[in-house]
């Protein structure tokens, strides 16, 4: 008989199978055991029918990849810790020293410090483009190439390029393209099937994703996917996941199996109120601009009503304003900081809604020649309810700007 101190670590006791309930289970493990020496050499830690290792996946993770694939209309998925290691992994399964990488003028920040940083180290090149002039992405392309970023809509600033155009270029040239799909989430429009009625379909090769803002939909879990319809392709970034050691945490995928049932519903609910502000936003003297794809004044628009249509739940909760030229940073600063409900932080998604203040200046090569002169504000909108949130708007503007609201 076994002592007590072994007993609970080897206990015979294995409970019923056939337990089902809403939630999947969550399985959290370092170590896989294997049945026997001859299982742990003959199983392949790339095979997902077996388990090897926890950081090459769990049910738990290989359940969420399965869900995430069917959201975005992928065949793989690899998880990572972060929406930016979504896509330095892409960066450096893909780039080798003397490849250049095209990036979009107004992509997610970080992407284009990525660039700036760890790749120009390693020898590997970088340019920017512009978002809307599909030519100026077709003539950076060159035999160095082997990597353009797209991004629909741009982050901070909201500009839709012609996705579908952007894609023919890459395709026509023999060049991957990855798409950061985070605006998108895999509801406003089809990464791997963009234009439903074409075959064969109009397809980006890889669609990254920060699960971090609506597939959590709750600002407390940091978590990115990289997906592919190409097996050769996924095994390429799959190959360099496994060699940097990333893969996510079992209480995080947890999060997101809870999340991802109410990640459609979430989205149109933040859609709704995002237009509704935004419109009224149209409407007050403060600002010289207001930036939101589904606003037919705001640069891209057309290019965002053909691919994503207008329906309600099809464009996400940002919006952006850029307030008069005459209105200074101090305040826009003091209108930011008279904001009750919405608080003053990064990243969205979330309930809660948020806002920043951008410097454009210094995140663009030169002023978009399609955006008036002022200082930048972006919003987030959560979920609260959408008339509180314009009082909210109104009653900052007026202590910040004297106006009378
Ligand atoms: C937030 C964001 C990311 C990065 O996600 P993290 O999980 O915060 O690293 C990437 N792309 C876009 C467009 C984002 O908004």
């Amino acid at each position: 008989m076994a002592s007590a101190l072994t007993g609970l670590i080897h206990h015979p006791y294995t409970p019923p199978t056939g337990f089902g309930a809403p939630q999947p289970g969550v399985f959290k493990a370092s170590t896989v055991f294997f049945p026997n020496v001859a299982a742990m050499r003959s199983f392949d830690w790339k095979d997902k029918t077996a388990y090897t290792y926890g950081l090459h996946g769990t049910p738990t993770t290989y359940t969420l990849e399965e869900r995430l694939c069917t959201l975005e209309g992928g065949i793989q998925c690899l998880l990572v810790p972060s929406g930016l290691a979504a896509i330095a992994t892409v960066c450096l399964a893909l780039l080798h020293a003397g490849d250049e990488v095209l990036i979009p003028d107004n992509a997610y920040g970080p992407n284009k410090t990525l660039a700036e940083g760890e790749l120009r180290h390693w020898g590997i090149g970088h340019r920017f483009y512009d978002p809307l002039q599909p030519h100026d992405l077709a003539g950076k392309i060159n035999t160095h190439t082997k990597l353009v970023w797209l991004e629909a809509a741009g982050s901070v600033t909201l500009e839709f390029p012609d996705l579908c155009e952007q894609v023919r270029i890459c395709k026509a040239a023999g060049v991957l393209c990855a798409l950061d799909n985070t605006w998108g989430a895999g509801l406003a429009f089809h990464p791997f099937d963009l234009k439903p009625t074409q075959q064969p379909a109009l397809a980006v090769d890889i669609s990254i994703h920060a699960l971090t803002k609506y597939p959590s939909g709750g600002g407390d879990v940091l978590m990115g996917s990289v997906i592919t319809t190409d097996e050769a392709l996924h095994m390429k970034l799959k190959l360099c996941h496994m060699r940097l050691g990333l893969g996510v945490g079992a209480n995080d995928a947890e999060l997101l199996l809870r999340s991802l049932p109410s990640l459609a519903l979430r989205y149109r609910a933040h859609d709704e109120s995002t237009r509704a502000l935004a419109h009224w936003c149209l409407s007050r003297p403060e600002f010289a601009q207001v930036l939101h794809p589904a606003l037919a004044e705001s640069p891209g628009h057309a290019h965002w009503l053909s691919l994503c249509g207008e329906a309600i739940g099809r464009a996400a909760g940002l919006f952006s304003v850029i307030f008069q030229d005459n209105i200074g940073q101090p305040q826009v600063d003091a209108f930011c900081n008279a904001l009750k409900l919405f608080k003053i932080g990064y990243s969205w998604g979330g309930p809660i809604s948020l806002v920043m203040p951008y410097e454009l200046k210094t995140m663009r090569q030169a002023w978009p020649s399609h955006l008036k002169h002022g200082i930048l504000v972006r919003f987030s909108v959560g979920l609260e309810s959408v008339a509180d949130l314009q009082t909210d708007l109104q009653q900052a503007l007026a202590a910040a700007l004297q106006t009378d609201g």
